[in-house]
């Protein structure tokens, strides 16, 4: 057994993000500038985007993306329940509603087979969210968008970098969020990106991150930037650090080797766990690229005498730091109880809510580690086998 805690996640931060925070600290510049700008041109190259446009949260890229598409109290948005509180919370700022959707219990993701029951005259979007890093069907997601004509806004926040049949997540849709939030898999400690190729979508985005006043504000206090400025509407105070982007931008640099690692980690986990029957391992399509953000095993409930739970504790008492993605939406007390839903409206959801155990996957880690985790995972089996 693992004398050393084996923790769920840990950032990979380098002595260059070291040093470009020093360097932007010592600029005397340290809040949205010339970093920023650095940052948001190099990530609108990495996926290929026309804009990039950095917010201080992914919850804050998707709040401006609903408000670039000029959504009304009233309205109804399509978000999938089992996902992070950000992605329907964002709605209500909007006094519109969440319409939660079912999972694909293999994959996690929005079922996209579920999505024209629930479209009704009010609806005017749909979010998808690439559960642990496997793009959505983004073919059938955006065809029935098209045909319904609904926006479509991908909460890509575990999606760095994932493909869609050859292309990035980042171009698929209207509107793509990302988040680099401390756990994901490039980090700014807080942050987020909004990418689209729509040069309004993205003026009016860029202008709501700052108060809503005009373009270019940012630099009012540099040589070149003017005192003037114009309140073009009530905006909002979301945009990002200096500071941050010095970290993304070294971050972004690292985003592919990182993502190799990952994948050969969660290959040694395939490995290793294959012959366990009782874990399900990540069911993936074979058309895409996860990022492997998450590595979300599921627990065959009826050939074993212990719980979700217990398993996760047990994995604890082996120094193996585990999470659950995601308590769906439709559990929690304030949607149980604003919309009165019952644990049995997303039976999927709420059957693989049961069953899911995201076993630790982060570059910090190595493939010795994985080795531990399938040990520590195949002697709890062992003793707990019906
Ligand atoms: C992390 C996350 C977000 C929000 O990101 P923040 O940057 O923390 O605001 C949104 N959606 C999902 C699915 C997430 O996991």
């Amino acid at each position: 057994m693992r004398t050393q805690f084996l923790p769920f996640h840990q950032p990979d931060i380098g002595s260059e993000e070291i040093e470009a925070v020093v360097r932007t600290l010592r600029s005397g510049w340290l809040t949205t500038g010339p970093e920023t700008r650095a940052f948001e041109q190099a990530f609108a190259e990495f996926v290929g985007a026309r804009h990039a446009i950095a917010v201080n949260s992914g919850t804050a890229a998707l709040h401006l993306a609903l408000d670039a598409i000029g959504l009304k109290a009233g309205d109804e948005v399509l978000v999938p329940a089992m996902t992070f509180a950000a992605t329907a919370e964002v709605v209500l700022y909007f006094n519109a509603r969440p319409v939660l959707i079912d999972c694909d219990p293999e994959t996690l993701n929005i079922d996209p087979g579920l999505l024209e029951a629930s479209i009704t005259p009010r609806t005017r979007a749909i979010i998808p969210v690439h559960v642990a890093g496997q793009p959505c069907d983004m073919d059938r997601i955006l065809e029935i968008a098209r045909r319904r004509n609904l926006h479509v806004i991908e909460d890509a926040a575990h999606a760095i970098p994932a493909r869609w049949r050859g292309r990035l997540v980042g171009t698929l849709s209207d509107i793509t969020c990302f988040s680099f939030y401390a756990t994901k898999t490039i980090t700014t400690g807080e942050g987020g990106m909004i990418t689209t190729d729509n040069d309004a979508y993205a003026e009016r985005m860029r202008i709501m991150s700052l108060h809503g006043i005009s373009r270019n504000a940012w630099n009012r206090y540099t040589a070149d930037g003017s005192w003037y400025y114009e309140i073009l509407h009530p905006g909002y105070k979301y945009n990002m650090t200096d500071i941050a982007a010095a970290i993304g931008s070294e971050q972004l640099r690292k985003a592919e080797r990182f993502w190799c690692l990952r994948q050969s980690l969660a290959r040694a986990y395939d490995r290793g766990l294959a012959d366990i029957p009782e874990i399900q391992v990540p069911r993936v399509r074979e058309d895409l690229q996860h990022a492997w953000h998450l590595y979300i095993v599921q627990l065959a409930l009826e050939t074993c005498t212990l719980d979700r739970a217990r398993l996760v504790d047990l994995l604890k008492q082996h120094n193996i730091g585990c999470s659950v993605h995601f308590i769906p939406l439709h559990l929690h007390p304030y949607y149980r109880d604003t919309f009165g839903y019952r644990p049995g409206d997303f039976p999927q959801a709420y059957a693989t809510y049961q069953r899911v155990v995201s076993l630790p996957l982060h570059t910090r880690m190595t493939e010795a580690d994985v080795g531990d985790v399938v040990d520590a995972v195949r002697t709890i089996i062992a003793q707990h086998r019906r």
